[in-house]
């Protein structure tokens, strides 16, 4: 690493601005001097909490060639539990630096934020805290810190854990006890790494997000900062994985496939003027095939004046057009049967056949979510004539017959 001038904690925006230019000129004057090509030279980016000065740093340091790039985040910013301003710090980064190198974060050693600051785009990190931790008598887990004092078993099954109680670990004396605290808490570390990359091979990383954001309210707000920037995680997104993805009701409403997909489904090619036929979309995918769809979808699928939509719980509508594409067909998700959703949902679907100009809806109903819709509708468009058909009981070759007649 280069001799840099880190921003720290306190600097104002100006000293900030200062420490980002006198960077890139030690940069420049390394760089002319570097004659060792056997070494990865890493260039870090300044600017502290000021995210301007970090999007700028990152710009002027991405120019120069690193094998790898810094962001410092001060110790003070992950005590005091600052995510929202680490995520802008490490996206303002992420943005301005060659996204062909990797990026290292200097500071983070819990456990616990490692799958949030892989997921905003970190390569490496190092940190002391296995140690410092170990120190004060606490204990690292994936969910966050504990106090030996207070702990009665462990749960981790470490070859530390497993070897001692706490009990036994409390009487050792204090250069012991530290040294086999240390080794639990690095191997906690390990541990979770091992268990992000494995969430990664399988497509799953963002439900450990979601997962660990139940753990401590700050990390709901990790999460919900990261969401934020959801468009741009997007970007770097897998478009089909080896798994569909999970989706946890709200939560998962603007993960980055959801983003997606909603961009897609606005890609669409319209038809207006046509009749819409509203069908549920149950827990079969895809949709269409489900065996209550299938004899209406069949039937009405190549008709140039039917456009066919379902209404979902994880996606809201989905054209007939996106019904088979990743990862739609691949989601797992439950129906809590929460007024709000169907509300929040009914209001999406009913937005979407708006879009459509229609002549005529069909709403092939099915239970309060159906009904919502219903309602919805009928206030959505003056003068649309929306028909509520019955799912429940009526024969779906009946149904079609009836729809048929009606549209011609
Ligand atoms: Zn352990």
């Amino acid at each position: 690493m280069i001799l840099d001038f880190p921003t720290g904690f306190h600097s104002d925006a100006r000293r900030a601005g200062w420490t980002v230019d006198e960077t890139v000129r030690r940069a420049d004057e390394a760089l002319k001097r570097i004659k060792r090509r056997d070494i990865l030279w890493v260039g870090p980016v300044q600017g502290g909490v000021h995210i301007k000065e970090v999007s700028r740093s990152a710009v002027e340091m991405g120019k120069r060639s690193f094998a790898i790039y810094a962001l410092g985040s001060p110790t003070e910013l992950m005590e005091a539990q600052r995510f929202d301003v680490l995520v802008d710090m490490i996206v303002a980064a992420k943005k301005g630096l060659p996204h062909s190198r990797p990026l290292h974060l200097f500071g983070a050693g819990h456990p616990a934020m490692f799958p949030f600051i892989v997921a905003l785009g970190c390569d490496m990190f190092d940190s002391a805290a296995y140690a410092l931790y170990a120190r004060t008598g606490r204990y690292l887990t994936s969910d966050g810190t504990q106090e030996l004092a207070q702990i009665e078993e462990f749960s981790c099954m470490c070859r530390i854990c497993d070897s001692t109680t706490p009990e036994e670990m409390r009487h050792l004396d204090t250069s012991e006890r530290e040294q086999l605290l240390s080794k639990h808490n690095l191997l906690a570390c390990f541990s979770e790494l091992r268990r992000i990359r494995e969430a990664i091979r399988t497509g799953h990383l963002w439900d450990l997000l979601e997962h660990r954001a139940y753990a401590n309210p700050a990390f709901k707000k990790f999460l919900a900062k990261i969401v934020q920037h959801s468009p741009f995680l997007e970007q770097f997104t897998p478009t089909v994985k080896p798994r569909g993805i999970s989706h946890f009701g709200e939560a998962s409403d603007y993960r980055p496939e959801m983003i997606r997909y909603s961009v897609r489904r606005s890609r669409v090619p319209i038809q207006r003027g046509r009749a819409v036929v509203l069908l549920p979309g149950r827990w079969r995918r895809p949709y269409h095939e489900d065996p209550r769809n299938l004899p209406i979808v069949s039937k009405l699928a190549n008709r140039s004046n039917v456009s066919l939509c379902f209404y979902t719980i994880p996606f809201g509508p989905v054209p007939m057009e996106l019904d088979e594409t990743f990862p739609l067909a691949q989601t797992e998700s439950f129906d809590s049967r929460d007024p709000i959703m169907y509300q929040q949902r009914a209001g999406q679907v009913a937005a979407w056949v708006k879009r459509l100009l229609p002549e005529q809806v069909f709403l092939v109903s099915e239970g309060e979510y159906g009904v919502t819709l219903g309602k919805e509708l009928s206030g959505a468009v003056p003068r649309l004539k929306v028909l509520r058909i019955e799912a429940k009981g009526s024969k779906p070759d009946r149904t079609v017959s009836s729809i048929i007649q009606r549209i011609g």
